[in-house]
């Protein structure tokens, strides 16, 4: 509160000091604190002790001289302005404040036991002023001014000071969140340049906030990251066929809360990527931000090609010896006498023969469906398919007290042409890993709807079972690949599973995804087209 004899010049000094909350430069504020209320108290010197928040020395930082006109705001070395601070801080009148989180008017240096006069000290000080800046509960900064007459500052100075103090203590609070806020911005820019992925992050309405260099490069924009802040990530969409399919995930109010992660290609740059599209919630909106990250898997791509024809040749390559194994097996079999050690061993080569057996089989249906021509002229109810794949689950489930519901919403949907042997597989498929990746008396549930819009069908098998590592869940679809989890180790299974789902869905034009919470839970998914 101002007192009665508020003067012109202290308003003045009090508008002026208001303008000072506009400024974001940490030491520019306190010069200018520094120079307008040594001015309009007419102090001789002023010293500003500052506590940096992420230091434990406090620290001179402003020592400025007004006696002469050539006046030198000093800004100290770093130990020397901790020195002189500790110095104040344990023995002087800035300590006497800070510990009793008040301003202070020395009338006498002489007589006032607050102050304490360094043997190095040339001030003179006969006279001074001390406050404190606080803010919630803390110091932020003390100013002293000091005068070489006594009795020069007076109540109403120290009331003033405190004003001012409490106006640069704001001021102070937002240089300082800016220059952090800065701080992190840089930061946050120096990482995203280092990562060779494109990555880009959008707000809730689809508008670029960051993109890093390869982003800037895969989108065509020169130089300057600037150039792209601001735009609409749809306004590149007739640059790369990739950005049509996350552009769909990211405009998909369904998507929710979960990450997306998906492989595409693109046509313009023959690369393939694997692109993980990431929800963030801002407090300014309802709906969730994205973050998007396209990493370059074209080389991965490329091996797990020739690892395919590799299994391709292999497979065919080991039938014939494989059957001939299997052959002389029975024959030994027959051969052996009813209690010898040879019929055991005999087992073992069948059991593992009959073993691998099963894998080229497997591998030979995902290439047959891979390589030759699908029929697809069966009308299929998918809500009868549905019903269907979930009563031969219905065993298995059993067999594990778990439940197993189903909520098909297809009413109206036309039948779909499709191959009905395969695509009933793929969904029986989901729901027996369901059942075995999840513990007895779990949930499964399989859902079925359409998307009118997009002309698609879905169906989801949900499980509340062991679900699958974030690393993991992108070569899921892979051939051969297996999670190893603890508690599920030798639950048996050949890793072709997901990999025949995928290829049926893709002989039809459809798709597949996953998303899974490690110990939560998993849910498999499968679209078809209405019409192809
Ligand atoms: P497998 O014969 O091993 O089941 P799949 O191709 O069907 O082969 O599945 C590949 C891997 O995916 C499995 O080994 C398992 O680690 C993981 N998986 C598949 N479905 C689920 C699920 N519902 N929950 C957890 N993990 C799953």
């Amino acid at each position: 509160m101002l007192a009665a004899d508020t003067t012109n010049a202290d308003l003045d000094l009090l508008a002026q000091v208001s303008q000072m909350l506009t400024e974001l430069d940490r030491n520019r504020v306190l010069e200018k604190v520094i120079d307008l209320t040594a001015n309009a108290v007419g102090a001789e010197r002023a010293t500003l002790l500052l506590h940096p928040q992420y230091d434990d020395d406090w620290r001179q930082i402003f020592f400025r001289n007004f006696i002469e006109a050539s006046a030198i705001p000093s800004v100290l070395d770093r130990e020397q302005s901790i020195r002189m601070a500790q110095r104040a801080m344990t023995d002087g009148l800035a300590g006497w404040v800070l510990r009793h989180q008040e301003g202070a008017i020395v009338y006498d240096t002489a007589t006032d036991d607050r102050w304490r006069v360094f043997p190095d000290s040339e001030s003179g000080a006969r006279s001074a002023l001390c406050v404190p800046f606080l803010y919630a509960g803390q110091s932020l900064a003390v100013l002293t001014l000091i005068h070489r007459q006594p009795n020069h500052f007076d109540e109403r100075h120290l009331r003033l000071m405190m004003i001012v103090a409490n106006q640069a203590t704001v001021a102070l609070r937002n240089a300082q969140l800016f220059n952090r806020l800065m701080d992190q911005q840089r930061q946050l820019e120096a990482v995203m340049h280092a990562i060779p992925d494109i990555l880009i992050a959008l707000d809730h309405e689809g508008q670029i906030m960051v993109a890093n260099e390869a982003a800037s490069a895969f989108l065509n924009v020169d130089g300057d990251m600037q150039n792209i802040a601001g735009r609409m990530l749809s306004d590149y969409m007739h640059l790369d066929n990739t950005l049509w399919a996350i552009l769909d995930v990211v405009s998909d109010a369904n998507a929710g809360q979960i990450g997306h992660v998906f492989e595409t290609r693109s046509e313009r740059e023959r690369r393939d990527f694997l692109v993980t599209v990431s929800p963030w919630r801002s407090d300014r909106a309802e709906k969730s931000a994205h973050v998007i990250v396209m990493r370059d898997v074209s080389n991965l791509r490329d091996l797990n090609r020739f690892k395919d024809e590799m299994f391709k040749l292999l497979s065919h390559d080991l039938r014939s010896p494989l059957a001939l194994i299997v052959g002389y097996c029975s024959l030994v079999e027959l051969d052996a006498p009813p209690d010898s050690p040879i019929l055991d061993y005999v087992a073992a080569m069948q059991k593992a023969s009959s073993r691998m057996k099963g894998m080229l089989d497997d591998l030979m249906k995902v290439e047959k469906i891979r390589s030759s021509p699908v029929e697809m002229n069966e009308q299929v109810e998918m809500a009868e398919l549905v019903a269907e794949a979930v009563g031969n689950g219905q065993m298995n489930t059993d067999a594990k007290r778990q439940t197993l519901t189903s909520d098909v919403q297809l009413e109206g949907v036309p039948s779909l042409a499709i191959n009905r042997a395969l695509v009933q597989e793929s969904l029986e498929n989901y729901i027996h890993n369901a059942s075995k990746y999840t513990p007895e008396g779990g949930r499964i549930r399989v859902r079925a709807w359409v998307e009118r819009e997009e002309g698609r069908v879905y169906v989801v098998v949900e499980d509340n079972g062991m679900g699958i590592p974030k690393e993991a869940q992108s070569q899921l679809f892979q051939s051969f690949y297996r999670v190893r989890s603890p508690g599920f180790e030798n639950t048996d299974g050949r890793g072709l599973g997901l990999s025949l789902v995928k290829t049926i869905m893709e002989r039809h034009f459809g798709g597949v995804w996953v998303e899974s919470e490690l110990g939560e839970g998993s849910r498999f998914g499968l679209w078809l087209p209405l019409t192809h």
